[in-house]
This record gives structure tokens, sequence and C-alpha cells, in this order.
């Protein structure tokens, strides 16, 4: 019997979760673990999440031997099986760069060359180079990093950042997925009006 894809996966648990309130669209500016784990936990319980990126992650120059539960991969292998993860749970991944991001009457729009989206929430994960971007829309920003709360909220509303751009000299790869998984299960709380677990059981047999 051939090991289930991805794409199984995501075809057999997407929106299958009672936390599904109405969908929302979410823009993550970052490609690397923080964005992908962000879009993952969104794009699996049937929410709009769109990553902006390159693939020009930090995760090329490294090779793990420090993020549980896995043995030994190279930041490359890591990144392209994270990027078939969330694709298949229906996140759409686009090759660009954003440029500006604007708000206007509680929506967010965002500027990728000559492509524009609409977003409800906007989640910054694209290390120090999206600094620019975070200081425009007037987040704070004090002694070289992003500032935000548990929820990795910061202080603009429905504004959020995860990963390097909020401990530029303290990064980790398992500590950017995990703050980018924070972000998305307080924008699931958020949406779904009540704490919220993304809990999944073993297949019954
Ligand atoms: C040589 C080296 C070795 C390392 N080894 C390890 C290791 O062994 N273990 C470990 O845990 N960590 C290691 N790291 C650190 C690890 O790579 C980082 O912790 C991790 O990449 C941080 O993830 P992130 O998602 O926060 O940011 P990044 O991985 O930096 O991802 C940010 C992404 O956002 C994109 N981006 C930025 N601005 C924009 C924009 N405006 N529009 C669109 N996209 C944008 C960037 O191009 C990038 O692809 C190493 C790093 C280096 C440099």
């Amino acid at each position: 019997m051939r090991a289930p894809s991805y794409a199984d996966a995501g075809r057999r648990l997407r929106g299958r979760s009672d936390i599904l309130g109405v969908m929302t669209t979410v823009a993550i500016i970052g490609d690397g673990p923080a964005g992908l784990s962000a879009a993952l936990f969104l794009a699996k319980n049937g929410h709009e999440a769109v990553v902006y990126g390159q693939d020009k992650t930090a995760m090329h120059a490294a090779q793990l031997h420090n993020y549980l539960g896995i043995d030994d991969v190279s930041g490359t292998d890591f990144q392209t099986a994270a990027r078939a993860q969330v694709t298949g749970f229906g996140a759409e991944l686009r090759d660009e760069q954003v440029d500006a991001i604007t708000q206007q009457d509680g929506r967010f729009t965002v500027h990728a060359g000559d492509d524009t989206r609409d977003a409800d929430y906007v989640i910054l994960a694209g290390a120090k180079a999206t600094r620019r971007l975070a200081d425009e829309l007037g987040v704070d920003i004090a002694d070289d990093r992003v500032r935000v709360d548990t929820e990795n909220r910061t202080n603009v509303d429905r504004v959020y950042a995860a990963g390097r751009l909020v401990r530029a000299n303290r990064s980790q790869a398992i500590i950017s997925a995990g703050a980018g998984a924070v972000a998305a299960l307080d924008i699931l709380a958020r949406e779904a009006g009540k704490d919220v677990h993304d809990w999944d059981t073993p297949p019954k047999e």
C-alpha cells in the first residue's frame, strides 16, 4: 500500500474541522517556516491562506539536527516538504515580492508588482525584509524587534508578526514554525468566536 501523500491528507482533513466559521482571507508575507506553518493551520481549517515569497529563505543554508521529531534533514528538503504540505491543504503560494500593504475600511490590500489582493488579516513572516512593511502599517518596533503579544498580535488590529522578524538574533526553524502556528490559531479562534484546538486523531481501524 502506498504511503498517503500530503494532498491525500489535505483532501481527507480539509474542512472536516468543526472550527470553521465564515471563510476569511489571510495574507502571509514570507514563505519560511513561520509563514508556511501559519498557512498550514489556516488552510487546513478552510480559510483562504495566501503565502507570498520567492523561496529565498535562510533555510536553504541550514541542515537541521534540532527540529524535534526529525532526525536530520536539509533545510531545502524541509522547505520542499512544507510547501507541498500547505498546498495539499489548499493554501496558495504566490511567487511574488510584496511591495506594500495598505489598509482601508477594515481591510488590507497587498501590493505585489502589478498584482493586488484584499485580505482580512495580515501575518508578517518575512524576517528583517518585512520590517519596512511593518513600519508603514504602524506596527510597534523597538530594539530591532517587531513587538507582539503572546498570540503574536501586533499593536495594529488583525496584523500579526512571527519568526525572525520578531526574534532577529534568536532565530531557529522550530521557533518560527511554532510562532506561525500561534498566530494562525489566534485567527481561527477570533473567527470561531471561541478558543479552538486543531486536534486530529488516528483513523479508526
Ligand atoms: C547558515 C544558516 C544555518 C542555519 N541552521 C539552522 C539550524 O541548523 N537549525 C535551525 O533551527 N535553524 C537554522 N538556521 C536558522 C533558520 O534558517 C531560521 O530560523 C528560519 O529560516 C527562520 O524562519 P522564518 O520563517 O522566520 O524566516 P525566513 O526563513 O527567513 O523566511 C522569510 C521568507 O520571507 C521572504 N520575504 C521577505 N520579505 C518578503 C516580501 N516583502 N515579500 C515576499 N516574501 C518576502 C524571504 O525571502 C524568505 O523566503 C540557520 C540559518 C542560517 C543562515
